[in-house]
């Protein structure tokens, strides 16, 4: 490891021995490096000529000089209730790195085996969900949404029993940090009001070292503030994209705002507002168009769990940073979306009126925005196509041009602006369906050539058309549970 970069600094262990528990990992049989993240890598300041070499630590069976591997104590909300047994039940954290750019890395391996918080579980995570994770947190990255990344992952020939018998395999997920609103509310439930200030002086610490150069008063609530704003500032991301998460459980709330726990989230192809994406979620609380409410909520489980060390007027000042943050990122989305520079009345009617029409004739959210984006160089029809009644589409963009009358940018400025931020490929899940069924009879060839497409989302990839198509109809409304 003589070319690595990075230097090791594990600060997880200078919290309270309460908030974690030393595990190691069971090793698996049969492991193969199936996929790894040469740039990420590179970025993170790893060797990494022979991926090989990180098999055997992808596979729980071997340690670098350093690794100290812990299970983390949370707790949490699972669709409303509250859970006192969670943790890392899976999952451990081996190291934490600074890279050459001194950006710090959770190193945490998914599917490492048993710990004390894994209940019921067997500590495994089995090939197909490691790969939708894989997928999808590098598809959002090349998105520019915060979120986890993907280092590696190794594929085994253990059994695990799900609803069939599968195969196991870990992923190496690496973030800048793995806390969780969750860890708050442990502290402030279980632990006490001198753990809870430990665990937030840690936090500043390391993910909001700007807030410790303000008067000590007025930390918790900037604190506080941030965490809401980037909350609400993901959400809106999420909706702008067509995002669906499926599990915003306060244990998957990363305190630093980054997207958390790819599980059976969906990116919508025909747009249903009330689409829920989780098969387990039969109430749909956890619906594309209540993710918005649903983050507010979850920023006051975190709010109430800071009520010990924070006075009322200061949490309720940092709470409503979250409608403003909403309200403010959310509509700039959409204009940019829209093509819209100048911001005038009406716009919102105008964002409100398109939800509707996708929403009425289940339009494909991706394919729609794309085209109004090259609606100069390519004209109506890719919109239009999408219609099955075009008069509906028809009218609809007869409102749509006379308000870009009123834009002063150029057609081909507006065309490059909209195409940098309408993605031509997303994660549809037919593609991570048609990937899953080939690595499972062990080519992982479509794998890579899947990431390789997602990797630059805006671009237009002509040799790549078919991944930008509509789902077939096996294709339509798969059926993802939380069972991986
Ligand atoms: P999730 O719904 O994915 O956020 O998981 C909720 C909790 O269940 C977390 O504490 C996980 O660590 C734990 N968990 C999920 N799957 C397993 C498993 N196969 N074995 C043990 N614990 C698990
Ligand atoms: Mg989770
Ligand atoms: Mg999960």
């Amino acid at each position: 490891m003589s070319a690595d970069r990075f230097r090791i600094e594990h600060r997880y262990l200078e919290l309270p021995h309460t908030f974690y528990t030393r595990v190691q990992p069971m090793p698996l049989k049969g492991a193969r490096m199936v996929c790894f993240n040469q740039q990420l890598a590179a970025d993170m300041g790893i060797h990494s000529d022979n991926p090989d070499d990180w098999t055997a630590i992808g596979a729980g069976a071997e340690l670098l000089e350093g690794m100290d591997p812990v299970a983390m104590k949370y707790t949490g909300h699972q669709f409303g209730a509250y859970n006192p047994e969670l943790g890392d039940g899976r999952g451990l954290l081996l190291w934490e790195t600074v890279g050459p750019d001194q950006r710090r890395w959770d190193w945490h391996l998914k599917g490492a085996g048993i710990t004390p918080y894994s209940r019921f579980g067997d500590g495994r995570a089995v090939l197909r969900s490691t790969i939708r994770e894989y997928l999808c947190s590098e598809a959002m990255a090349a998105l520019d949404v915060p979120t986890t990344r993907a280092l590696f992952m190794v594929s085994a020939r253990d059994p695990v029993q799900r609803e069939g018998v599968e195969t196991a395999a870990t992923l190496m997920r690496v973030a800048q940090s793995h806390i969780r609103f969750g860890h708050f509310e442990y502290a402030a439930y279980h632990q006490g009001e001198e753990a809870l200030r430990t665990l937030i002086d840690h936090t500043l610490e390391l993910h909001f070292p700007d807030l410790l150069n303000q008067p000590e008063e007025d930390r918790y609530r900037l604190f506080l503030e941030q965490v809401v704003s980037r909350t609400a500032n993901l959400v809106a991301q999420w909706q702008a994209l067509g995002f669906c998460h499926g599990v915003m459980n306060s244990d998957n709330m990363s305190i630093i705002g980054d997207t958390f726990d790819y599980g059976p989230y969906a990116f919508l192809d025909d747009f249903d507002a009330g689409h829920i994406c989780n098969h387990s979620d039969q109430g749909g609380r956890y619906a594309y168009n209540r993710q918005p409410q649903i983050g507010f909520i979850n920023c006051q489980y975190l709010a109430r769990a800071l009520a010990p060390v924070m006075n009322e007027d200061d949490l309720r000042r940092a709470m409503r940073q979250y409608e403003l943050s909403y309200n403010d990122r959310f509509p700039r989305l959409l204009r940019a979306k829209l093509g819209l520079e100048q911001e005038l009345d009406g716009d919102v009617e105008l964002i409100m009126e398109t939800f509707n029409l996708l929403h009425e004739f289940r339009v494909d959210f991706t394919r729609f925005f794309r085209g109004l984006s090259t609606l100069p160089s390519q004209g109506t029809a890719p919109i239009r196509d999408l219609f099955v009644d075009r008069s509906a589409a028809d009218s609809w963009l007869v409102r749509y041009r006379e308000r870009l009358a009123q834009e002063t940018r150029s057609e081909e400025a507006r065309e490059a602006a909209m195409c940098a931020t309408n993605p031509k490929f997303i994660l549809r899940n037919y593609l991570a369906q048609q990937v899953i069924q080939e690595a499972q009879n062990g080519d992982y060839d479509p794998m890579h050539k899947l990431l390789a497409v997602l990797a630059r989302p805006f671009d237009e990839q002509p040799e790549n058309e078919d991944y930008a198509a509509l789902p077939p109809d096996w294709g339509k409304h798969l059926n993802i549970s939380c069972s991986s």
